[in-house]
C-alpha cells in the first residue's frame, strides 16, 4: 500500500527561523566541552566566561562533586517516582530541612527546577477569582505562573511603587485574594527589587507577599540568604523562591514559607505531583553547597570584589551599562545595552572570536530596542582574567562604534 504524500504540517516554523536570521536575532547553542569555570572552552574555542549562572564557582567545587558520587554510590542515579507516590528520599527531605533553617523559615519544599518552583507555586496558590499584581520585568516562569492560574494579571511599572499600589488600589473591594510579586535580583538588570516598599504595600492592602530570589541566593543576605536577609523584611514576605541552579551550583528550585505552604504545595503543586524527584546525586549536592556557603564566606566577598572592579571599568571604557531608560545594576549581573538586537548578537560574535564570552539578549527576552550583552562575573575570575577581557571589550566595543 503506497503511503499518500504528507505535507510536513510544521512547515511554517522554517519560515519564522527565517524571520529570525533577517532580524539578525537567530543563534546557534554554544557547546562546552570542558568544565563550567571562569575560563573554558566552547566549540573549540578558550574563553574567558562572562556568561554563566555559577556565581561562586561552586558547579565545581570539590565537596559537591564528592557529595554527588557518594549520593550516587549509595543510592544509585534516580528516584524512580514523583515525590507524592514513591520518590521521596531521605536525601531530599535532609535538604528541605536545611534550606528553612538556613532561610529561617518554617519549611521548604524543592522543586526540579526554579521555573517549575515559581510557574507552579503561583498556579497553586491563586485561582481564576484572584488577583496578581506583577512587576513587568518578572521573570517568564512568574509569568507562566499566573497565566496558568487563571487569576486576573494587574503588571506595574518596573520598580514603579506608585504604580503597584495604583494596581493594589484599583482591585482592593473586589472578591478574591491579592498577591504581590517581584523578582528579589532582575535577571536581565541586574538590580535588586524594593521589598521594604513592596512590603508596605502588601501590608496594607492584605496581599500576599512573594519574592523570586534565582539571582539573589548565594549572592545577596549574610552568607548568601538572598533579598530578605538583605533588607531584614524577614516574617514579612510570604512565599521566598529560589534556586539551585545558579549560585548552589546543581539543579532544582524551592519555596520557603509556612508549614501550611508546603504542605499545601505537596498536594497540589502539578511540578511536585507529576514530575519525577531529583536524582539522590542533585539532592546530596545541594547539601553540600548550603554548607560551602557557610564555611566559605570568602567566596561571597570575593564575588563583590570581582563586581565592583568590573562594572566600575565597564562604565570607565565609557559602555551604556544600565541607569539611562533602562534600570541600573547593582548585582554581579552588568548588561551592556546596545539597543538594536542585530549589534548586540554581533558584539557577542566579536567579542568570542576575540576569546571573551558574553551572551547577546534581544526581543522578546528584553524589550525591543534594549538588546544587550550580559555579564556576569563570578568569584573564581582572577583579576587578570577581568581585565583582559576589559581590554578585548574596550577593543571590540570601539570597532563597532558601541563606544566612542
Ligand atoms: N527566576 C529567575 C529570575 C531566573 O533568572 C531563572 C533562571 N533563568 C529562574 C527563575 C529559573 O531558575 P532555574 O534555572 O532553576 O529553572
Amino acid at each position: 500500500m503506497s503511503v499518500a504524500a504528507r505535507t510536513d504540517p510544521l512547515a511554517y516554523l522554517a519560515g519564522e527561523l527565517d524571520e529570525l536570521k533577517r532580524k539578525g536575532t537567530y543563534f546557534r547553542l554554544r557547546v562546552l566541552q570542558d568544565e563550567q569555570a571562569a575560563v573554558c572552552t566552547f566549540d573549540g574555542k578558550r574563553v574567558i566566561n562572562l556568561a554563566s549562572n555559577n556565581y561562586l564557582g561552586l558547579a565545581t567545587h570539590p565537596k559537591l562533586r564528592e557529595a554527588a558520587v557518594e549520593a550516587t554510590r549509595k543510592y544509585g542515579v534516580g528516584s524512580g517516582a514523583v515525590r507524592t507516590i514513591a520518590g521521596t528520599m531521605s536525601l531530599h527531605l535532609q535538604l528541605e530541612e536545611k534550606i528553612a533553617r538556613f532561610k529561617n523559615v518554617e519549611a521548604c519544599v524543592v522543586f526540579q527546577s526554579g521555573f517549575v518552583a515559581n510557574a507552579g507555586t503561583v498556579s497553586a496558590v491563586l485561582g481564576k477569582e484572584d488577583t496578581i499584581i506583577s512587576d513587568e520585568l518578572n521573570h517568564a516562569s512568574i509569568i507562566d505562573g499566573c497565566r496558568l492560574s487563571r487569576a486576573k494579571i494587574l503588571v506595574f511599572r518596573h520598580k514603579d511603587m506608585a504604580h503597584a499600589e495604583e494596581q493594589l488600589a484599583s482591585v482592593q473591594h473586589q472578591a478574591g485574594r491579592k498577591l504581590l510579586t517581584t523578582d528579589g535580583v532582575f535577571s536581565m538588570d541586574g538590580d535588586i527589587g524594593p521589598l521594604p516598599q513592596l512590603c508596605d504595600l502588601a501590608e496594607k492592602y492584605g496581599a500576599i507577599m512573594m519574592v523570586d530570589d534565582a539571582h539573589a541566593s548565594g549572592v545577596l543576605g549574610r552568607n548568601g540568604r538572598g533579598t530578605v536577609d538583605h533588607f531584614g523584611v524577614h516574617g514579612r514576605v510570604d512565599i521566598q523562591v529560589g534556586t539551585l541552579s545558579k549560585a548552589i551550583g546543581a539543579l532544582g528550585g524551592y519555596v520557603c514559607g509556612t508549614r501550611e505552604l508546603i504542605e499545601f504545595l505537596y498536594h497540589r503543586g502539578r511540578p511536585f505531583l507529576f514530575s519525577t524527584s531529583h536524582p539522590p546525586a542533585v539532592a546530596a549536592t545541594c547539601i553540600a553547597a548550603f554548607d560551602v556557603l557557610e564555611q566559605e564566606p570568602e567566596r561571597i566577598r570575593q564575588l563583590w570584589t570581582n563586581t565592583n572592579f568590573f562594572k566600575r571599568e565597564l562604565g570607565n571604557l565609557g559602555f551604556n551599562i544600565g541607569g539611562v531608560n533602562t534600570p541600573r545594576s547593582e548585582t554581579p549581573i552588568t548588561p551592556i545595552i546596545t539597543g538594536e538586537g542585530k549589534l548586540a548578537m554581533e558584539f557577542s560574535r566579536e567579542l568570542f572570536e576575540q576569546g571573551v564570552m558574553a551572551t547577546g539578549i534581544a526581543f522578546p527576552t528584553v524589550p525591543e530596542g534594549k538588546a544587550r550583552i550580559r555579564t556576569i562575573v563570578t568569584a573564581t575570575h582572577t583579576q587578570e582574567q577581568l581585565e583582559q577581557a576589559l581590554e578585548v571589550m574596550g577593543r571590540v566595543g570601539k570597532r563597532l562604534g558601541i563606544i566612542g
